[in-house]
């Protein structure tokens, strides 16, 4: 089972990890100094509760100064800034490093379950480079080696498949690469290897996942993937209507004739059985549940906000865009 809770609360404590971003909230400003990414602009996290109750975070994290993908397309016809940025591939999105060839060579490795529990290695020790290469290939092989399981990550898509959520295994590739047309990757050399950043890796000792976002798409599906879970979204283990329609079919099957003499308690009692249809069959994780029962509700915020009325954006864009106002 691990330490016990005092040591991993000092674990917890003890860790650097919060500094790898370097940004800093206070009540009115985010202050910004040059971290694991460069100097981060703006970031927007949620903390999702998975169906078996672990939580995890998304975050997308935009850069200052970054270039705008028409500068971005330009600049990549040049050698010297395609060097450079599979020098920042190479920096923060890991697919490989040695012992991870292939399926025989993962294999060799012992899977260490009891990984996430160790301390970072010390920035003092004298073997401080050598700690950092152990710990990371002990890290890649117990986290980031994936398995593709039913009901796990296996799903039908729309043709019958049975295909990989996760969308593994992922594409090869000897070296690091980035081309004119923005399609970039990390090397890797084992298809089931998912790729991984190197700092949060050590610091934070979880498996985790880092995607470089370079056009429009990209950045439009993950950002509609991250807001969903902010706003809401309906999931397949949590879905109401279902769980309302079986309610209704209980309601139409026991109609209970002499308690309902007017439409108006037939109502009630419909709604009355739907409140507790819900209560019974909502599936929700433990650390949701807590959350309710504290009184806490199931969101935090990191910031301050404000209010921003849809009406005063339409009429900021229409300014300066007339064409939106005539179409
Ligand atoms: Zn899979």
């Amino acid at each position: 089972m691990g330490p016990d809770k005092d040591r991993r609360a000092r674990n917890i404590a003890g860790d650097p990890y919060e500094t790898l971003l370097q940004v800093k909230v206070t009540k009115y400003q985010v202050k910004a100094e040059p971290g694991i990414f460069g100097k981060v602009a703006a970031y927007f996290g949620t903390v999702e509760a998975q169906g078996r109750g672990t939580l995890h975070l998304h975050m997308l994290i935009w850069l200052k100064d970054t270039l705008t993908s028409a500068e971005l397309l330009e600049l990549l016809k040049s050698d010297l800034f395609r060097d450079k940025m599979k020098t920042f591939i190479k920096a923060n999105m890991r697919a490989y490093c040695p012992g991870l060839e292939s399926a025989e060579s993962v294999k060799a490795i012992r899977s260490d379950q009891a990984v996430g529990f160790t301390r970072p290695p010390h920035l003092d020790s004298p073997t401080y480079a050598q700690d950092v290469r152990t710990l990371k290939l002990n890290l890649a092989r117990t986290l980031q080696v994936h398995t593709c399981k039913i009901r796990r990550c296996l799903q039908f898509n729309k043709y019958g498949q049975l295909v990989c959520k996760r969308k593994a295994p992922w594409p090869t590739s000897n070296k690091d690469f980035v081309d004119e047309t923005c399609q970039w990757g990390p090397k890797r050399l084992y298809v089931f290897v998912n790729g991984w950043n190197p700092w949060i890796t050590i610091y934070a000792r979880c498996n985790n996942n880092c995607k470089l976002l370079t056009n429009g798409r990209d950045m439009k599906n993950l950002s509609f993937y991250v807001t969903s879970y902010a706003a809401k979204k309906q999931g397949r283990n949590f879905n109401m209507s279902a769980i309302l329609a079986e309610g209704y079919t209980y309601h139409m099957k026991y109609p209970r004739a002499k308690y309902v003499d007017s439409l108006r308690d037939m109502q009630q009692l419909l709604i009355f059985r739907l409140v507790h249809t819900i209560n019974r069959e909502q599936a929700l994780s433990g650390s949701t549940v807590i959350l309710y029962l504290m009184g806490w509700g199931d969101v935090y915020h990191s910031h301050q906000y404000t209010a921003a009325f849809w009406s005063l954006f339409v009429s900021a864009l229409t300014k300066v865009f007339l064409e939106v106002y005539d179409r």
